[in-house]
């Protein structure tokens, strides 16, 4: 059986004025052609890694692997067309390398637009299907923030989600969409559930480590334990995304259709349900320094400026807490990161040692305040380190150069760009200690929390400006018809569960019937 892995996998935010075009992805990601994702995937802790496994293990005897193009960045702005083109061509040019193909397996994140298309996985397997027919079994893999629409469902035959938030489960996510598709094409018959839940709640509002998001996972897995279902995957869709018709998700494999539909609307209710209870607790910015600046605790206050998070798509760019800090807070000790590749550059040219005035911030979205600092010259550095962060061990991180501008009582690490934002190596790889601090300013979602656990006092999240801001509300949605909580908050939600049955089907019949 030949089987073609490919990976297409960017989280959009259509509120981020960063431009993911072909440099982005390139810099802050790869475009690797058909013949490097091999050897790219092959042992990391990904999705096509873990699809790699299971299909390079001895239950997969008769499995011969096919490549095609790996393009991955991580979160920016929509996709621009030179992007999509690429991707495509070289896709387009290892499908017809290929001849027959029993099977495609994609790694996508699931929330990936593009300045032409909302949704672009569905686009991607749309065309894909296309050309390889409706005896070829499509599997895809993606994150739990993923935007899941019927029109992806419809073209797909199996689609498997993380369930972990923070994300640990990638490569697991991989093997069990590959173990899926092989059970097609050995012959399996299941039924697809899937229903949409108009909900879009803050990232910052759930975690599967605790709380009633966990408790739902919890009883989807029971569900697998017991027989119930076969698989299931339970998206939270990221809401910095600007679409027509968002929802969020939950998609299971049963052995039957009854089965299909009674758990996918259980989880689907539960979902909803619990949507008054996962409203992100935002402080404002002087309210956390005050909180700081009172602590008795001997541990650092995480002050959670996930608004300009560069894992959500947001440039980094943001000086707001620093703002507050210098005019408001001066005796608090912090350390704080902003990118801002000028500024980094002019602390190179002063030296280290020097006291300048450097303008710090808003160098990309104009909702992010710049301000004008005396700043004193502590370090000079390449901007590479070794990330330790959970998902990502052992990866090289590189923010470009980067120098620790001291302002007042304030560190700022000062780069071209921020990566393993929730990685306290992000701080210690440059000489700043969080324990030495009465505030560290982290700009991540909730991505930091095992790494901070052991240092952090006190965490809060700040209602922040930007393009990941946790509160709804204050973003400017123009394309979404907002009918979704938090903006529609219906005691009885409509979520119809739609069921398909998922078989291999030979020559060009139809590939769906419509069960129900
Ligand atoms: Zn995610």
């Amino acid at each position: 059986m030949r089987v073609l892995l490919t990976e297409f996998r960017q989280e959009s935010n259509s509120f981020s004025p960063v431009e993911s075009d072909l440099r982005f992805w390139q810099l802050n990601g790869w475009t690797l052609e058909a013949s490097e994702l091999y050897a790219k995937h092959k042992s990391e802790e990904s999705a096509l890694g873990g699809m790699i496994s299971v299909l390079e293990s001895p239950e997969s005897f008769n499995v011969e692997l096919r490549f095609g193009p790996a393009f991955y960045t991580q979160s920016g702005g929509p996709v621009t067309q030179d992007v999509i083109d690429a991707y495509w061509s070289k896709l387009k040019a290892a499908l017809a390398d290929a001849e027959h193909l029993d099977a495609i397996l994609i790694s996508f994140h699931g929330a990936l637009q593009s300045q032409r298309f909302d949704d672009v996985e569905a686009e991607i397997v749309r065309q894909v299907r296309e050309k390889v027919g409706d005896s070829c079994v499509i599997g895809a893999s993606t994150d739990l923030h993923g935007y899941i629409s019927e029109r992806l469902i419809d073209s797909l035959d199996v689609l498997c989600g993380y369930q972990t938030y923070p994300h640990v489960d990638l490569a697991e996510t991989g093997a069990r969409t590959a173990r899926l598709v092989l059970s097609v094409l050995n012959g399996e018959e299941f039924h697809c559930g899937y229903a949409a839940v108009p909900m879009m709640v803050s990232a910052a509002s759930y975690t599967t480590n605790s709380g009633p998001f966990k408790e739902l996972i919890t009883r989807a897995q029971a569900m697998v334990v017991s027989g119930r279902l076969r698989d299931f995957s339970i998206y939270q869709m990221q809401p910095w995304l600007d679409i027509d018709h968002p929802n969020s998700t939950v998609v299971v494999y049963a052995a039957t259709s009854d089965e299909a539909q009674n758990c996918a609307g259980e989880l689907a209710d539960e979902l909803y349900g619990m949507r008054h209870d996962l409203t992100a607790d935002v402080h404002t910015i002087s309210a956390i320094a005050e909180r700081a600046a009172s602590s008795e605790s001997h541990k650092p206050v995480i002050l959670v400026d996930s608004a300009d998070s560069s894992n959500a798509g947001a440039p980094g760019d943001s000086a707001a807490v620093l703002d507050v800090l210098m005019h408001d807070y001066p005796q608090v000790r912090a350390a704080t990161i902003i990118a801002d590749p000028a500024a980094a550059d002019a602390a190179f040219a002063a030296g280290i040692g020097s006291t300048e005035s450097f303008s710090l911030g808003g160098t990309v979205d104009p909702r992010a305040p710049r301000v004008q600092v005396h700043g004193f010259v502590r370090s000079l550095h390449d901007g590479t380190f070794i990330a330790q962060g959970v998902g990502s061990v052992g990866s090289d991180i590189d923010l470009g150069r980067a120098a620790v501008i001291r302002v007042g009582n304030v560190d700022v690490l000062v780069c071209h760009a921020i990566s393993g934002n929730g990685d306290p190596q992000l701080y210690r790889a440059f000489g700043i200690d969080q324990q030495m601090y009465d505030l560290v300013v982290v700009k991540a979602n909730t991505s930091y929390k095992a790494g901070y656990e052991s240092i952090a006092g006190e965490s809060y999240l700040a209602d922040s400006p930007g393009a990941a801001a946790s509160n709804l509300l204050s973003l400017n949605f123009t394309k979404s018809n907002l009918a979704v909580y938090p903006w529609v908050d219906d005691e009885i939600a409509k979520m119809p569960v739609l069921l398909r049955k998922v078989s291999r089907k030979v020559g060009h019949g139809h590939r769906h019937n419509r069960a129900n």
